[in-house]
C-alpha cells in the first residue's frame, strides 16, 4: 500500500481563512503531525493521531511524517499560514531529496493557505500592490550579513518588504538592527505596518513612520511590511488610514 503525505497551510488562525481543500485533507488524514499552537487549530476527528513538536524541530517533524507516510499512513503535516512560506513544505522536501528512495515514491500534495503578508495587507489597504518581497529576519538558517544585504538591495531597489520572524527570545536586537539599516536607504516618514496575531481575537494592526519603527512593540506573533519611496498613506476620518503602494512605477531619486 502506498502511503499519502499532505502538507497543509492553515492560513493566519481566522478559521474562515482556512480553505475547503485544506480541511477536507485534514479530514482525511490518519496521522497529523506538527507545531503544538498550529495542531490546536485543527478541528478534531476521532481515530486521528496527532503527533506534536517544538516549532524548532522541523527536519525530524518531516522525516518522522515522511516515515509514517512511507509505512502506508495517510499523513498530514500542518504549517500556520502559507506551507511554502518559511514552513514545513521545504523541510519535507529535504527531507524527501536527502532520505531513503520510498520517501520520492510518496504521493505528496502541498496545499496552500493564506500567508501572514497578504492577510495584514488586506487589513490595512494594499501596501503590496506594487512590487514587493518577503524576507525572514531569523538568523537561525542564514548568517545576519546575507539579511543586512537583502535588505540593502531590497530596499535600495524600490521594493516594499514583508518581515516575517521579525523577533523572538533568542533573537532580541535584530529587529533594530534591520529599522536602522533601512533608514539608509528610506526616507524617515516612510510607513511601516506591523500585524500581530492577525485573524485571532488578539489582532493588532498599526502604522508607524520608519524613523520610529524601531522601538515599536513587535513580537513572535508579528509580521512587519515596510513601505518603498512610492507607499502612500491616507487618512480618513474617524476611520484607520489606508496604506497603499500605487500600481504604477514612480520615478525616484535615491
Ligand atoms: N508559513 C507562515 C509563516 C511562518 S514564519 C505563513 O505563511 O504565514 C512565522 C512568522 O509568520 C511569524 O514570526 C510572523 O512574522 C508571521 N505570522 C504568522 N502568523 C501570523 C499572524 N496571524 N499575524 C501576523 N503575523 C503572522
Amino acid at each position: 500500500m502506498s502511503g499519502h503525505l499532505a502538507v497543509v497551510g492553515l492560513g493566519p488562525g481566522d478559521e474562515r481563512y482556512l480553505t475547503p481543500e485544506a480541511s477536507e485533507a485534514l479530514a482525511a488524514a490518519q496521522a497529523l503531525y506538527g507545531y503544538g499552537p498550529y495542531l490546536e487549530r485543527v478541528p478534531v476527528h476521532a481515530g486521528q493521531v496527532r503527533h506534536v513538536s517544538d516549532n524548532r524541530e522541523e527536519r525530524a517533524r518531516a522525516a518522522a511524517a515522511l516515515s509514517r507516510a512511507a509505512n502506508g499512513a495517510r499523513v498530514a503535516v500542518v504549517s500556520g499560514g502559507d506551507p511554502g512560506v518559511f514552513a514545513m513544505a521545504a523541510a519535507v522536501c529535504e527531507e524527501i531529496e536527502a532520505g531513503p528512495d520510498s520517501f520520492r515514491a510518496l504521493d505528496i500534495a502541498i496545499i496552500p493557505g493564506i500567508t501572514a503578508m497578504l492577510a495584514v495587507a488586506a487589513r490595512i489597504g494594499a501596501p503590496l500592490g506594487h512590487d514587493f518581497c518577503a524576507l525572514s529576519l531569523s538568523d537561525n538558517l542564514k548568517p545576519w550579513d546575507v539579511i543586512e544585504r537583502r535588505l540593502d538591495a531590497a530596499a535600495g531597489a524600490g521594493f516594499v518588504i514583508a518581515l516575517y520572524n521579525p523577533v523572538s527570545r533568542a533573537r532580541p536586537w535584530q529587529l533594530g538592527k534591520a529599522m536602522q539599516r533601512l533608514q539608509r536607504h528610506l526616507p524617515p516618514a516612510t510607513p511601516v505596518v506591523f500585524g500581530r496575531a492577525v485573524g485571532r481575537a488578539d489582532e493588532n494592526v498599526s502604522v508607524v513612520p520608519l524613523d520610529r519603527a524601531e522601538s515599536a512593540p513587535a513580537d513572535m506573533a508579528t509580521l512587519i511590511i515596510v513601505g518603498s519611496r512610492a507607499t502612500r498613506v491616507v487618512e480618513r476620518p474617524g476611520r484607520s488610514p489606508l496604506v497603499y503602494t500605487p500600481r504604477a512605477a514612480v520615478e525616484v531619486s535615491a
